[in-house]
């Protein structure tokens, strides 16, 4: 086998201590020409055997096969191989009683076993060819990877109109996200580049705003378009070290998970954390119980998101001190944060309220509480979030903090209907695999927000209440005759719960 061509274009090399780190942690030295090679390799007779390179079982070994049979080591043994390695050539077979040194990571073939051998005295171990191959693929991915992510960066611009179509409203959210994945990957062109004479800070971004307002939904579909890997954790698991729970090197884990093990790929992504707000310090906690979830878990992500290099344990779950760890730089990780932060329009209040009493306010008592809640969230400062019991170091990682406002009916509606997979699309849709039609009111469409305005949940609501509505008719639809059928959904139908037989209309596909 030829291990090394004597032509080679450029050459991976690692270090002999390659083998103690963990197997998907390759390092990448290049070009250079020669290969690491121990002193101390002085190969001597022992068990187990060596292979001779792959020409060995075909009985005509070509390259390394016929340069090995020059040599004259341990050719006593060849009989004693145990056969598998066959009779290639005078020389070929394995040679048995005959330690070797793996000329890479430096280990005896009694500590790793079978070896492959090249040309000149070269060895290679099996841990050795895994972590070549290792570092190969990650080779690969990253030139495939690099050339995309560059040829185009979304502008702010086209990122807000990607957005559009999913999410409804929430515009400065959606400016603001835009804003700071478009400096995101620009900053990564710096970092590539050569011109680092400028550095550009990252812009992490803290979402606020009630459940169920699009926050999650805002990152999610920011993966959609994003060339970089994206992970969504939950800061509500994340505990302080030693304690129940999980480290935030999970967070990255995940990450490192989406990028499909690609180092490089990972350093470069999104992390959305959701429920930030829970890992609030409890200023309040009457318990005598150590504060395990709140400030600990801070300072940790504090460190995360303003660069550091994590060891990040490969299975996950707790780190010990046995174990082998993914060493990843979060630098270029960009961080989005969200939470619903109950409680912090109250604090907000008593800020302007301290400050302007009444006067220039556009909070009014006869507004709608919505639209009051819109402008007190429109507000939010850095010193409301500190306020909430986020660490000031934190608040000042994130330097973007922008507020999602609360959905009136209208937004609702929009929501059912509008998005590219709303949910009204998604029964409709349902409806015409059975060759029927599906259509709702405005009042209906009216009644059915309402009714998810109630809960309090945002438009997590909608799909609770559309499903009561629609899945009992989902039942029945089938065993009808569809055939130029038309069912219509106002709200009478709705309150009254009308069977879906009796909604039935028949209106030809030529007069429709
Ligand atoms: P949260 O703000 O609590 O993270 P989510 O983003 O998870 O809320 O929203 C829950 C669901 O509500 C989403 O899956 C989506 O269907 C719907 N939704 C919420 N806000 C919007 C919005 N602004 N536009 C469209 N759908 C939305």
């Amino acid at each position: 086998m030829k291990v090394l061509s004597t032509n080679r274009p450029s050459l991976v090399r690692y270090s002999p201590l390659c083998a103690k780190r963990a197997s998907n942690e390759p390092i990448m030295h290049s070009p250079n020409p020669q290969p690491s090679r121990p002193s101390h390799q002085q190969p001597v007779a022992s068990t187990p055997p060596t292979r001779r390179g792959p020409g060995g079982p075909s009985g005509h070994g070509h390259g390394a096969g016929g340069s090995g049979g020059s040599r004259s080591d341990g050719g006593d043994f060849g009989s004693q191989g145990g056969g598998q390695g066959g009779g290639g050539g005078n020389d070929g077979g394995f040679r048995g009683k005959k330690s070797t040194t793996c000329s890479f990571c430096g280990k005896t073939s009694r500590e790793v076993g079978a070896m492959v051998e090249g040309p000149g005295d070269v060895y290679i171990c099996s841990n050795c060819t895994d972590l070549c191959q290792n570092i190969f693929k990650q080779e690969k991915r990253r030139v495939a990877a690099a050339r995309p992510l560059f040829a185009t960066i979304p502008s702010p611009r086209q990122v807000k109109e990607f957005l559009d179509q999913y999410v409804i409203g929430q515009d400065a959210a959606k400016r603001a996200l835009a804003v700071a994945v478009h400096n995101h990957y620009k900053r990564l062109t710096v970092v590539e580049g050569d011109d680092n004479s400028i550095e550009l800070d990252k812009s992490n971004v803290m979402l606020i705003g009630p459940t169920g307002t699009g926050k999650t939904l805002l990152a999610k579909t920011l993966a959609r378009i994003l060339n970089v890997p994206f992970a969504i954790g939950d800061a509500t698991t994340l505990t302080e070290a030693g304690y129940v729970g999980e480290d935030v090197e999970n967070l990255l884990l995940k990450l490192l998970q989406a990028a499909d093990y690609d180092l490089e790929n990972a350093q470069r992504g999104i992390i959305y954390i959701d429920e930030i707000d829970k890992i609030g310090k409890t200023s309040q906690n009457v318990s005598i119980t150590r504060d395990v979830s709140g400030e600990g878990v801070q300072q940790s992500l504090l460190k995360m998101l303003e660069g550091t290099v994590a060891n990040v344990p490969p299975q996950g779950g707790r780190k010990h001190p046995e174990q082998q760890y993914i060493q990843l730089d979060t630098t270029n990780i960009l961080f989005i944060c969200g939470g619903s932060f109950v409680g912090l329009d109250d604090i907000i209040r008593k800020r302007i309220g301290k400050r302007r009493i009444g006067f220039g306010s556009d909070i009014h008592e006869n507004k709608p509480k919505e639209e009051n809640l819109r402008s007190v969230l429109a507000q939010v400062l850095p010193e409301d979030v500190l306020e909430f019991g986020m660490i000031p170091e934190l608040v000042g990682r994130l330097p973007i903090i922008t507020p999602l406002m609360p959905l009136d009916r209208a937004a609702m509606i929009s929501i059912l209907t509008e998005p590219k997979n709303a949910i009204v699309r998604q029964y409709q849709y349902l409806f015409s695999i059975e060759g029927a039609r599906l259509e709702f009111t405005t009042d209906g469409l009216e009644l059915i927000a309402d009714r998810a305005l109630t809960r309090d949940t945002g438009a997590r609501a909608l799909r609770a209440v559309i499903d009561e509505i629609m899945v009992p008719h989902m039942y029945h639809l089938p065993d009808l005759d569809n055939h130029d059928a038309v069912y219509t959904m106002d709200a009478a139908a709705i309150e009254r719960k009308t069977p879906l037989a009796q909604l039935l209309r028949r209106v030809s596909k030529e007069s429709a």
